[in-house]
């Protein structure tokens, strides 16, 4: 089996189980995010494929190789820190040379090299300049060079752009994308930035409280979330306790035409605010009334009142003034858009 291979991984400090039993294979050439809250495991979990946690339970395996007992320094792998750690008492040029001359290559293929990967993350010529003297997007380049300095075979990421600014993080989020395509390097990133994981990842892995939630591409895991904890932490999402109904689902405030969910227990359905469509007027499924409009600039967030439910919609600017608060409108919401986790899912 080749790529990177965690089965049945755990890992406790004391009483506290901080990665519990997961088990997930990480293809060559692939960048994964690792996201979730605040506490749910993921920088553990990335400790210990870096060799810098040893897991209580469970095999890291690389290339089908078990790699738990080789040291970090021996992993071939790249590491960026959030800190970055670059050495402050060193210019840029002898920072990113570090791993090279610890590993015994000579000044002149340093040199070169340092040229080579400066060049590769967009910062030629600055060899000499001190670290202090680099902007926060310029450092952060600086450290995924030396990082990729000695070529390793996985990259490892631990919250590498939260100290930039937004905009900033946005821009290198599609660098480092780029970076990785070009170099097709088995990438890990933990994060617990949704939109930095859906803009950048081949495959999101979502925990919660040290498992895994859910594992797969950005759009899969958006469209068809595996547990309502998925569908609320990516993106924003409507969640709704229904029961069964003739031809379709009914809930306080409104009914679902053609929503096929379980008989017997409510089940939770979660429909996207993009999906659900307001109108200004007639007689549609689900009556609301608007008790809130935030203007987002690309399009207007409706928060509505059905029963007992709130639901949020997105909708374009221009409808703004059929939307003031206090109106009632008629929503509609697709069976198509709705995902059922049934009665389990709904605690
Ligand atoms: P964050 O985004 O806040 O860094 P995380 O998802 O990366 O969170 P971890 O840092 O992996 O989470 O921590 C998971 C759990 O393990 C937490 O409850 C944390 O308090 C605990 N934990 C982590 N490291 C240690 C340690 N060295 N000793 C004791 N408990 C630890």
């Amino acid at each position: 089996m080749s790529g990177l291979e965690l089965v049945d991984i755990t890992k406790r400090f004391g009483t506290v189980t901080a990665v519990d039993d997961i088990t997930l294979t990480v293809a060559d050439g692939t960048f994964v995010c690792l996201l979730g809250p605040s506490g749910c495991g993921k920088t553990t979990l990335l400790r210990m494929i870096a060799g810098l946690e040893d897991p209580t339970s469970g095999d890291i395996r690389l290339q089908g190789e078990r790699l738990n007992d080789t040291p970090a320094h021996r992993r071939n792998l790249g590491m960026v820190f959030q800190s970055l750690a670059l050495f402050p008492h060193l210019n840029v040029g002898e920072n990113i040379a570090y791993p090279l001359r610890i590993r015994g290559g000579s000044p002149a293929s340093c040199e070169a090299r340092v040229r080579e990967l400066l060049d590769m993350v967009q910062l030629p010529g600055v060899e000499q300049r001190a670290i202090t003297q680099l902007s926060g997007g310029q450092r952060q380049r600086v450290a995924i060079a030396r990082a990729l300095a000695v070529s390793p075979q996985l990259f490892l990421l631990d919250e590498p752009l939260s100290a930039l600014d937004a905009k900033l993080r946005e821009t290198m989020q599609m660098e480092l994308r780029q970076l990785q395509q070009r170099l097709g390097i088995t990438t890990i990133v933990v994060t617990h930035d949704q939109r930095e994981a859906m803009t950048m990842s081949d495959q999101i892995v979502v925990m919660s409280k040290g498992r895994v939630e859910q594992m797969a591409t950005p759009i899969e895991a958006y469209r068809k979330p595996a547990s309502p904890f998925v569908a609320d932490f990516l993106g924003q999402a409507n969640l709704i306790r229904v029961k069964r109904a003739d031809n379709g689902a009914s809930f306080d405030g409104g009914f679902i035409p053609g929503l096929e969910v379980p008989a017997g227990a409510e089940s939770l359905v979660s429909v996207r605010p993009e999906d659900v469509i307001v109108t200004s007027s007639g007689n549609g499924p689900v009556q609301a009334d608007v008790v809130f409009v935030r203007e987002m600039g690309a399009n207007i967030e409706i928060y509505l009142d059905a029963g007992q439910e709130r639901i949020v919609a997105l909708a374009a600017p221009k409808s703004h003034g059929d939307f003031q608060v206090g109106a009632r409108v008629s929503l509609t919401l697709p069976p198509d858009a709705c995902v059922v986790f049934g009665a389990e899912g709904a605690h």
